[in-house]
């Protein structure tokens, strides 16, 4: 049995993208199982590769002298023959590379992270060999002959018969040369061991129990039913922050690992604050661990390895926790599931919501996703009836909503106000710092970047790599934000030698001037990416704001998320329109999430908050809806949108994406893949190509394609068409110079 084993191997190559079968040798038939990673011998010169195992048979139809044999396991501890996971890693590949367009060897090593090239952290221990008998007779011998060095080593190793070398050299004062004579007469083996880091240090403490709310306990028991019949559904949570998600999540899983399964708890990066992580360290101890950014690939490896050997009952994580190797699986929860840090932005570029479920049918496990402003696409299935919604209607932390007001930025013009902020907010700010309160001002800015240009002729200035405008910083100069460019500002017009240049500071820093030039006392904090890039500074900067130590933040779309300010009673968010110019048709949804998050961090604490919204467009449906807090009402505007212009998910969406440093090949590509696909499938939309959004960034030209279809089963036949006529043109042996990449149901720009 288990003779020979089908091997991908690792190689970005999509040519060698298949099966090669390999001898298993006697002596690892044990260990190997589909999933296992291995070094084989590959190629004429029998270079090693890495090669993931995706299936084993007995018989193969190729002579025995044409095979060669598997070389080594490359992780011993990851390939116990008991460990079922390996089997659905294989099988989960596989459905991604059918739905989402990637190699089989990407697939794997996006689902299988375990066999990533961290080094495992070694330790030497001294490990005891006698059985109690001999060790007794042996510490006598030791007495006898006044061995008083071996004899403490002895009667130690007699109390634990594992310790760590480091101690016994330290601490028991044993000399090497009294340890190799040990180790000679069979007394002991000094052992190199893998020890695993727990980054987790904070100790299980009684939780208090709560009374659940009815809609809670609707929600708990409902997730709960399903999983003791065995259903696995999905359950949508819509909550505004505060009305007790959470609570819910805990409550769920830690009923589920009571049963013996284990549980997956997925939270944005961002979200990951030491506050949640301690809720969750409070109920489960040692039981749960992290895998975030902080954590060396090492770590983190450490981290699924625990998990495999089944001394984890929690994992909590961004989206790659959610391949946690758990034997017996029974939920994930995906919290903020409408963030778009779900979706996995290479090849191959799955959403996590939709992996989640489908590795939740393949084990038998249960979903459970929350937001206060669910996506579009989980509200729409639940309206569908695909998913079950669940409502928390209800702030638990008391503090009311806060009132919000929209000030109309063209009419501020026509009143002759020129400043960043409207009459009523400056109001409002002198109130609040006179009272004491807290402010938090909020630049809606995202995806786009400030500019620099020339009042006389209108001249913008470009990064000359990327096809994104500069902005300007403090000490005068100009920078990329995609690529870190940088020059001296510019003193004239490069066009027409005008010396009238204007910069756009539509950014923090020039909020953070204002408000220093109209409120010398107040004391500013700013929060963006130039803040922000230093490790740890994220958090300094909230736990100061939250300490009182500041009067006013100022920030990106970063401020919105984490930390509770129930000092804070004024939120001022300011060009609230200018993600409604991104050019994709997520822009309204963008939006309406970022301002109803920014919103809600008003009134947190014991008095009312106010909210002012400066725009230029108080119509638009999404700063309406937003401004009176109605996610259904926001729903209804935005599904009639998508349902008009057949975008997702309404319909699906295929965008195949060209790059390369060689801008008429990228878009020959394009064109030629775009009428490949109509040409078969002469009923489609076909969309372009065109120059995509940023249509060159570091020098890289990009195009892009778009095909909007109703099935997804369509989609995913002309994902197949361009995949093999790419094919074809590599069996060729032509080197196109493109690159090409399939996103279905985009949800960020390109
Ligand atoms: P969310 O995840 O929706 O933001 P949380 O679960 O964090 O909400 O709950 C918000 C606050 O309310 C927390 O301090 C939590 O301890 C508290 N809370 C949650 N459920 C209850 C309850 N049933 N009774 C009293 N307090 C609760
Ligand atoms: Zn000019
Ligand atoms: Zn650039």
């Amino acid at each position: 049995m288990n003779k020979y084993a089908q091997i991908i191997v690792d190689i970005a190559l999509s040519k060698l993208d298949r099966p090669f079968t390999y001898r298993v040798p006697e002596s690892l038939r044990e260990a190997i199982q589909p999933g296992t990673v291995v070094n084989i011998p590959f190629g004429r010169a029998n270079t090693i590769r890495k090669g993931y195992v995706i299936g084993l048979t007995d018989q193969c139809g190729l002579p025995d002298e044409r095979l060669k044999d598997i070389e080594g396991i490359v992780r011993e501890e990851s390939s116990r023959s008991d460990d079922p996971y390996g089997g659905y890693a294989v099988r989960l590949a596989a459905w991604m590379r059918a739905r989402y367009g990637s190699t089989m060897a990407a697939a794997l090593k996006t689902v299988l992270p375990s066999s990533s090239a961290a080094k495992p952290l070694m330790k030497r221990e001294v490990r005891l060999l006698l059985s109690p008998e001999e060790a007794q007779e042996k510490l006598l011998f030791y007495q006898k002959k006044h061995q008083v060095a071996r004899e403490r080593l002895l009667s130690e190793l007699i109390r634990v018969p594992r310790q760590p070398y480091s101690l016994v050299v330290n601490k028991l004062h044993i000399s090497a040369q009294n340890l190799r004579a040990m180790q000679k007469s069979g007394v002991l083996a000094i052992e190199e061991v893998r020890t695993l880091r727990n980054p987790v240090s904070v100790r299980k403490t009684q939780a208090q129990t709560l009374v659940h709310s009815r809609e809670q306990e609707e929600a708990i028991q409902s997730v709960l039913g399903d999983f003791e019949r065995g259903e696995s559904t999905v359950t949508l949570l819509h909550g505004i922050t505060g009305s007790g998600k959470t609570e819910v999540y805990i409550s769920i899983i830690r009923e589920i690992c009571a049963q013996g399964r284990q549980a997956i708890m997925l939270i944005p990066e961002i979200s990951l604050t030491y506050q949640t992580l301690l809720r969750f360290y409070r109920h489960f101890g040692s039981r749960v661990s992290v895998v975030s950014s902080a954590l060396s690939a090492g770590e983190k490896a450490d981290q699924f390895e625990r998990a495999r050997r089944g001394e984890l009952d929690v994992m909590i994580g961004p989206r790659s926790a959610l391949f946690t190797p758990f034997s017996k699986l029974g939920v994930i929860v995906i919290d903020e599931e409408h963030e778009n840090s779900y979706k996995n932005e290479s090849m191959p570029k799955y959403h996590t919501r939709d992996a989640a479920i489908q590795i939740a049918k393949m084990r038998g496990a249960c979903v459970v996703l929350g937001s206060a402003t669910p996506s579009m696409d989980s509200y729409h299935r639940a309206m569908k009836g695909e998913f079950r919604l669940c409502r928390l209607s209800q702030r638990l932390t008391g503090g009311t909503l806060p009132s919000v007001e929209i000030t109309d930025m063209r009419q501020e013009l026509r009143d002759g106000n020129r400043s960043i902020l409207s009459a009523r907010l400056q109001e409002l700010i002198t109130k609040r710092l006179d009272g004491g309160e807290q402010i938090m001002l909020f630049l809606n800015r995202r995806g786009v970047s400030g500019f620099v240009s020339c009042r006389s002729c209108g001249f913008v200035f470009k990064c000359p790599h990327c096809d994104v405008t500069l902005s300007l910083h403090r000490g005068g100069r100009m920078l990329c934000h995609y690529c870190g460019h940088e020059e001296p500002a510019a003193k004239v017009c490069p066009e027409c030698g005008s010396p009238y240049i204007l910069g756009m500071r539509a950014g923090t820093q020039q909020v953070e001037e204002t408000m220093h030039r109209m409120y010398p006392k107040a004391r500013v904090l700013r929060m963006d990416a130039d803040t922000t890039s230093a490790k740890g500074s994220y958090e300094r900067i909230l736990s100061s704001f939250a300490n009182e130590e500041a009067d006013i933040l100022i920030g990106t779309q970063m401020i919105v998320k984490g930390h509770d300010f129930p000092k804070v009673t004024l939120v001022g968010i300011l060009m609230a329109d200018l993600s409604l110019y991104a050019s994709d048709y997520c822009a309204g949804e963008r939006t309406f999430q970022l301002l109803t998050q920014a919103a809600g961090r008003a009134g947190r604490g014991e008095s009312p908050g106010t909210v002012v919204i400066q725009t230029y467009q108080p119509d638009h449906y999404s700063i309406r809806r937003a401004a009176s807090q109605d996610y259904e009402g926001f729903y209804e505007e935005e599904i009639m949108y998508r349902e008009v212009m057949h975008y997702p998910p309404a319909a699906h969406m295929l965008g195949i994406q060209f790059q390369s440093e060689l801008e008429d090949r990228a878009m020959a590509m394009a064109g030629y893949i775009a009428m490949r696909i109509r040409k078969q499938f002469p009923d489609l939309t076909v969309i372009g190509p065109a120059a995509a959004s940023y249509g060159r960034l570091r020098d890289i030209y990009r195009f892009v394609l778009y095909i909007k279809e109703e099935s997804y089963d369509t989609l995913m036949q002309c994902k197949d068409t361009a995949e093999a006529y790419l094919d074809c043109l590599r069996e060729k042996g032509i080197d196109t110079k493109v690159q090409v990449f399939f996103d279905f149901d985009p949800v960020n720009p390109y």
